[in-house]
């Protein structure tokens, strides 16, 4: 009787896994296992919240279908040993990660076991195409994103989908894990309260948030996906991030929606959403080809960039929803209680804190991947090197987000920064974007710890000194 480990990686789901389906399609046993890494410091807190949970759910959806979850703990290769010997396992079968840790780790692993003898398959479950297989003319990587979607939708999408095992072999009763508390996933401290009501993390939940959205969000989606005070957005990206929906599910089923009620406008909303799932893969297709960008520039002329250096009292205020800046206060309160925050608003603040505050942008994203449940290398890297100027297709270094004008725009009324601040109950529209100016300003709101239009010209002076056109690649 032949026998696979499957390990469960950023794919945490049963429906449309490859993984999953290759184990099941040439062994008779298969073992579903989960490798906890305690010295991976990849992973913040809220992040190994959602993980907890979405590794709860996965486990009782194996448990229903007749299987269970096998938790471990160590470096993933000496584990994967300890149960090929323990199980007689010949086969191990995963999906591939993209980070570049994940990349290099996984190729010695790979290396290793197959010197054992052993037979390794990994498949693509998160991705509509892998990063090497849209490439410019020449085998190059795109570092333009119009270019790279054009290239995506020439290319196609294989859309065939799969379906979940009803059921699944069971696992020998005397195999063993780690219990899932064991893993200390969960904050000692419970600040979790916000995190617990705003998400529900696993397959279910996922499918869940996808059926409420093509219902009540994708038409409209057009207009409505900057507005931080509507709910005119997916909020999949967690479910996306632990690989608990596919894209190639996601893209099906918008298409289909669109198919059904034919709707000159819902089509065009259809395209806008899809284009977004599209930044995701340009996200992954710069992280695989330019893996330095996870820490460093990928316009190399910002590696000198003169970002300032006495900035810590800035950097707390910002993480804290303390610069005296509504619209920026409120994004960061909406990350700390929710564990998301809204995508015009994440570029609203990451522009302060880089560009009016010159605080370099890794600290930003380090906030951000320890505070987000959909913390993720490749999509955080891209979207904070986009605000700073210094990334693929980068916003241009004149164009600094004024956060006043913004939040005027996309928030009219003000609802979205009064939910997060309480402090600006009483103030009136006309200047709940910008307290400081209300006849009477707040009392319990701190003023601004930036005037905007002096850091805006210290900004235009630091980037103009590196301004000069980058040779496009
Ligand atoms: C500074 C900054 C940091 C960011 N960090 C992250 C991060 O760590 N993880 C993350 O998933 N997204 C990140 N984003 C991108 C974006 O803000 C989120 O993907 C989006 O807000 C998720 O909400 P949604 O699922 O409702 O999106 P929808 O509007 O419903 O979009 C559908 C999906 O498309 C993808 N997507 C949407 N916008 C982008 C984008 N700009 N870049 C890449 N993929 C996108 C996401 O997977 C998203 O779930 C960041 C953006 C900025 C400006």
């Amino acid at each position: 009787m032949t026998t696979a480990l499957l390990w469960f990686r950023r794919d945490l789901r049963l429906t449309d896994n490859p993984a999953l389906n290759a184990a099941l399609a040439h062994s008779e046993k298969v073992i579903p296992l989960y490798v906890d890494m305690p010295e991976d410091p990849g992973e913040g807190a809220a992040s190994r919240w959602w993980l907890h949970h979405s590794l709860a759910a996965l486990d009782a959806d194996l448990r229903r279908r007749g299987s269970r979850l096998l938790l471990r703990q160590g470096p993933p290769l000496e584990v994967l040993r300890e149960l090929i010997k323990a199980t007689g396992a010949r086969q191990v079968y995963w999906n591939r990660r993209y980070e570049p840790a994940a990349v290099a780790q996984d190729r010695i692993v790979k290396d290793a076991l197959r010197n054992d003898g052993i037979a390794v398959a990994d498949s693509n479950a998160a991705l509509l195409n892998e990063p090497w297989q849209v490439l410019k003319a020449d085998a190059t990587p795109y570092r333009v994103f119009t270019a790279y979607w054009n290239a995506a939708r020439k290319r196609g999408f294989d859309l065939a989908l799969t379906a979940a095992p009803s059921a699944l072999p069971p696992l020998p009763a005397a195999l063993h894990g780690n219990a899932l508390d064991a893993l200390a996933l969960l904050p000692r401290v419970p600040w979790d309260q916000g995190l617990r009501t705003h998400w529900q993390p696993g397959e279910n939940g996922a499918h869940a948030r996808l059926a409420a959205f093509l219902d009540e969000a994708l038409s409209g989606y057009g207009r409505e996906r900057d507005r931080p005070d509507h709910a005119g957005t997916s909020r999949l990206s967690p479910h996306l991030h632990f690989g608990e929906i596919s894209p190639r599910r996601l893209m099906t089923a918008v298409e289909h929606c669109t198919a059904t009620r034919r709707d000159a406008g819902l089509l065009q909303d259809a395209e806008g959403w899809l284009r977004q799932l599209v930044w995701r893969e340009f996200a992954h297709h710069l992280l695989y080809h330019y893996p330095h960008t996870a820490h460093e520039p990928l316009d190399a002329r910002y590696a000198h960039f003169p970002w300032r250096s006495d900035y810590g009292a800035d950097l707390a205020a910002w993480q804290r929803g303390a610069t005296g800046i509504p619209i920026v206060d409120a994004g960061m309160r909406e990350l700390w209680h929710t564990g998301w925050m809204h995508n015009r608003v994440r570029m609203i603040a990451a522009s302060l804190l880089s560009k009016n505050l010159l605080i370099p942008w890794q600290e930003g994203a380090r906030w951000f991947s320890d505070t987000l449940v959909d913390a993720d290398l490749a999509n955080n890297t891209l979207g904070w090197q986009w605000v700073a100027g210094c990334g693929a297709d980068a916003a241009p270094y004149f164009r600094i987000f004024n956060p006043v004008t913004q939040g005027e725009k996309f928030d009219p009324q003000g609802d979205y920064v009064r939910r997060w601040l309480p402090e600006l109950a009483a103030v009136p529209d006309k200047y709940v974007q910008q307290p400081w100016n209300a006849p009477q300003p707040p009392a319990r709101y701190p003023p601004p710890r930036v005037d905007l239009k002096a850091s805006r010209e210290r900004a235009l002076a630091a980037y103009a000194a590196i301004k000069d056109p980058a040779p496009r690649l």
